[in-house]
């Protein structure tokens, strides 16, 4: 079966007991057994429940995995991916990654005995020497949060399979429309499913796929037993979510694109960083491991952190917020929110500058989007 039809067929089959199409959301907290020891397949909903597990099976199906995991947010499935390593163990993250990830490595798992380092993997060759004996992890994004670097999947996973080394993909921006890691070469994709997956922007949710078995009962294991586990409530709005998400990434990408060209256009900015701009020094690369352009993009405006505030502040139908992958478009200051958890000196040497702008850009109608970023261009210079 093609994208659309598993989108909007998996984790949906009919409900055995009623027929229901819509998955029931199974709030018990415990299930009754038959006898001491003989269940229904369900005891306690930390361990299993059967809207998540709906959810589980359908993230795994759409990235073209074997299995699949649902957590409490995008953090609670990367915190159970770094949860596999021990003491002593090294971990590379590449290039500009999510703060929140950034945090979480330098912030809680450093304090364990896990050391990090951030690496150029913009050419593998460069992540090849930089893996040491006691490597374990390497984590990267494509495109990358918030500069939309495109790292070349296939080439990082090759080093990484010669090296031994778990290759992480957190696939958040591309969602599995757009791109699948597994496919690539990757060990485990993570996602926030908060954003494009749920895609409304009215849940907080993570999920983490893998084709390896033995990974897979680690997590599992990791996720009862640290208890990071997403209501059925939110299961089934992620759930719901990815049966439009071939529709909405289609209309994401063609406006984003639409806007990217307006700013190379505008002549008031220094750069704009969207991966399916024809001019982008990765764009071969790009087309070669993702269907479309997304729906993120950053930009360098003229004039500053001055110039970039107002234009903020001109947006009218972008909304100024985090967050993003939900249907309405916001638009967002990495420096100062998003990415203020990375030290001033780091943000700077990785080129996230006070003029730099990031977009959501949402579903809106493509002419509206097109008009108010001119407009807020146009009051900003
Ligand atoms: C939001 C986000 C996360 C964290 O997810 P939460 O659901 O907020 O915990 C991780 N990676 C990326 C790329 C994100 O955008």
């Amino acid at each position: 079966m093609r994208f659309a039809t598993r989108a909007v067929h998996a984790g949906h089959e009919p409900d055995a007991l009623t027929g229901a199409v819509t998955p029931p959301i199974y709030t018990s907290s415990t299930f009754a057994q038959e006898e001491v020891g003989k269940t229904k397949g369900y005891e306690y909903s930390r361990s299993g429940n059967p809207t998540r597990d709906r959810l589980e099976r359908a993230v795994a199906e759409l990235e073209g995995g074997k299995f699949g995991l649902a957590f409490a947010s995008g953090l609670a499935a990367e915190t159970a991916v770094a949860s596999i390593l021990k003491k002593g163990d090294h971990v590379i993250i590449c290039n500009d990654v999510y703060g929140g990830t950034y945090r979480l490595f330098d912030k809680v798992f450093r304090n364990y005995g896990i050391p990090f380092e951030r690496v150029d993997a913009t050419d593998p060759a460069n992540l090849q020497e930089s893996i040491r004996p006691n490597t374990r992890l390497v984590w990267m994004e494509s495109p990358t949060n918030p500069l939309m670097l495109i790292l070349d999947i296939r080439g990082i996973a090759k080093v990484c399979k010669k090296r031994g080394v778990t290759l992480a993909v957190d696939n958040t921006f591309a969602t599995p429309y757009l791109q699948n890691p597994l496919k690539m070469g990757a060990t485990v994709v993570v996602h926030s499913t908060t954003k494009y997956i749920g895609g409304h922007s009215d849940l907080i949710g993570g999920a983490v796929v893998t084709s390896s078995k033995a990974l897979y009962e680690r997590l599992k294991f990791l996720q009862n037993a640290t208890g990071s586990i997403p209501g059925p409530f939110d299961c089934y709005l992620a759930l719901r979510g990815l049966r439009t998400l071939h529709l909405r990434m289609e209309q994401h990408s063609k406006n984003a694109s639409a806007v990217a060209f307006l700013l190379v256009r505008s002549g008031k900015t220094l750069s704009v960083n969207y991966p399916f701009l024809p001019a982008s020094p990765t764009y071969k690369l790009a087309k070669s491991q993702m269907k479309l352009g997304g729906g993120m993009l950053s930009f360098r405006i003229r004039g500053g952190y001055k110039a970039a505030s107002r234009f903020l502040k001109s947006l009218e139908v972008f909304a100024l917020g985090e967050s993003l992958g939900g249907v309405e478009s916001l638009a967002e200051h990495p420096a100062k929110m998003t990415h203020s958890s990375l030290p001033p000196k780091e943000r700077e040497k990785i080129g996230i500058t006070d003029d730099l702008v990031r977009l959501s850009v949402g579903v809106e109608d493509t002419k509206d989007l097109v008009e108010d970023v001119t407009r807020a261009l146009r009051a900003a210079s």
